[in-house]
């Protein structure tokens, strides 16, 4: 008969190799990661990396004064309360013992503590590099194939067995197309978000449609990254989801100019301003999906504070220039008296400190100076806030919150730690803390047996 496997990993993500690597640490023998992909990473190899933690150290040596009080307050505010609480509280708890163990095993965290983007705080921990994601992985990876983890690419798990009331393995298309079956004594899931699905998301938001892309899978060729399979395997036997709809957008792939500091102004493909410019990314997204033609303009001028990336912009076109408001509108295809109407009244509200069409509080400057600057933002699906619904030591829950014999989950396969949306440099962080915490906990039962 084929060989049972302790612990069965689906996916290689930062959930699922810390999964590994913590499992493996304790002694476990026998685990097996697979990977759908012939390559190991998903989403995690496309981040930038920031990881949030309350540390005492660096912060500070920098005079920030933090908490995890403090921490688990702007999650929860962040999150419209629709966090589960003991998630976040475990979140924040294990941030920092979590973030030291990564240290320990070799990534070379930089001294500079720094507010990731939309991270609320300055409480991000990066290792230097842009795309930092692919560090952590090579780590992990490194250190869970020493410590005797197998792993299986190209293989990828499509349904979950379960009989006499538990799960018992799983069942797979291997790298040659055959079915198998794997039995094992414990299965992870940790397969990632579902952003990338395009049916999957329609059915919670109908108005995330294939116009939307998915940045887990940023030129649309990839392996069907991102598409849920965990979940739907999940759901199958009875597994409860939360906070589905809560999927995240962000605009950090299009035409920005600013980092919304108040500079900015957005117009529809009218000319017309429709939202507060410095609301949260969660309120200009939901603004941007009911505009009907979906066409939002960023609109700047020579005073305003440009981002990094404004020259590549400049050079590929993503941005342009206009020496007049009358040449800003004919270049942008919008009524010159409406855009001059437009302008001509935000700066009103932006001398006065007061907007009365959409309530924007914070304004750096009026829209005055030529040349102005103006390009096409684009909202892409980052990350499903919601998911499957685990308990603190990352079992899967059945509809009336009992854990499901056997299954753990971790990772943005999960739900209700983030609520309606989360912070910047909270994704990752949550994904090598459950991921520990699985591997932890299930070696802990398997080893007891
Ligand atoms: P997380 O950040 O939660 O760890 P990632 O997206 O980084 O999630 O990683 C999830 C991984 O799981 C991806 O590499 C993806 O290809 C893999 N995966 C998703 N579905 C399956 C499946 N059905 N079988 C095997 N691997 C899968």
């Amino acid at each position: 008969s084929e060989k049972e496997y302790s612990l069965i990993i689906i996916g290689s993500g930062a959930a699922g190799l810390s999964a590994a690597a913590a499992a493996a640490e304790t002694g476990l023998k026998d685990i097996l990661v697979i990977e759908k992909a012939p390559f190991i990473g998903g989403h995690t190899a496309l981040s930038g990396g920031s990881v949030n933690a309350v540390d005492p150290e660096m912060q500070l040596r920098q005079g920030i004064k933090d908490s995890p009080e403090l921490w688990e307050q702007q999650i929860l505010e962040t999150g419209a309360y629709r966090n589960d609480p003991a998630l976040v509280r475990t979140l924040v708890s294990n941030a920092y013992p979590t973030f030291q163990w990564l240290s320990g095993l070799g990534i070379p965290f930089q001294e500079e503590v720094f507010e990731a983007w939309s991270g609320k705080h300055k409480r991000a921990h990066s290792a230097g590099s842009k795309r930092n994601g692919m560090l952590y992985l090579r780590t992990l990876n490194r250190h869970a194939r020493d410590l005797g983890v197998q792993m299986l690419l190209n293989t990828k798990a499509e349904r979950l067995i379960f009989e006499d009331g538990r799960v018992q393995g799983i069942s797979v298309i291997d790298k040659n197309k055959r079915q198998r079956l794997i039995r094992a004594k414990a299965v992870l899931i940790a397969t990632g978000g579902f952003t990338g699905n395009i049916s999957m998301r329609m059915r919670y938001d109908q108005r995330l449609d294939g116009n939307i892309r998915s940045t887990a899978d940023p030129n649309g060729t990839g392996y069907d990254s991102a598409s849920g399979d965990g979940i739907l395997m999940a759901e199958t036997i009875g597994a409860k989801t939360v906070d589905m709809d809560a999927i995240q957008l962000i605009p950090l792939q299009g035409g920005r100019l600013l980092d919304y500091v108040g500079g900015d102004i957005f117009l529809d493909s009218s000319g017309k301003r429709f939202v507060d410019e410095s609301a949260e990314v969660r309120f200009v997204s939901e603004a941007f999906l009911n505009l009907p033609d979906r066409v939002m303009w960023v609109v700047t001028d020579a005073q305003s504070t440009k981002n990094s990336g404004l020259e590549a912009k400049l050079l590929t076109g993503v941005v342009d220039t206009a020496g007049s408001i009358q040449e800003l509108a004919d270049k942008m295809g919008v009524d010159r008296a409406v855009l001059k109407y437009t302008i001509d009244r935000y700066n009103k509200f932006a001398e006065q400190g007061r907007d009365e069409d959409f309530g924007k509080t914070t304004f750096t400057q009026k829209i005055e100076k030529p040349p102005f600057y103006f390009g096409k933002e684009r909202f892409d699906a980052h990350f499903s806030c919601g998911g499957l619904k685990i308990n603190p030591s990352a079992q899967v829950l059945d509809q009336a919150d009992r854990p499901i014999k056997n299954l753990y989950a971790a990772g943005e396969v999960t739900g209700g730690i983030h609520g309606a949306d989360r912070l910047g440099g909270d994704s990752l962080i949550s994904c090598f803390v459950f991921g520990r915490i699985a591997g932890l906990k299930i070696a802990e039962e398997l080893n007891r047996r």
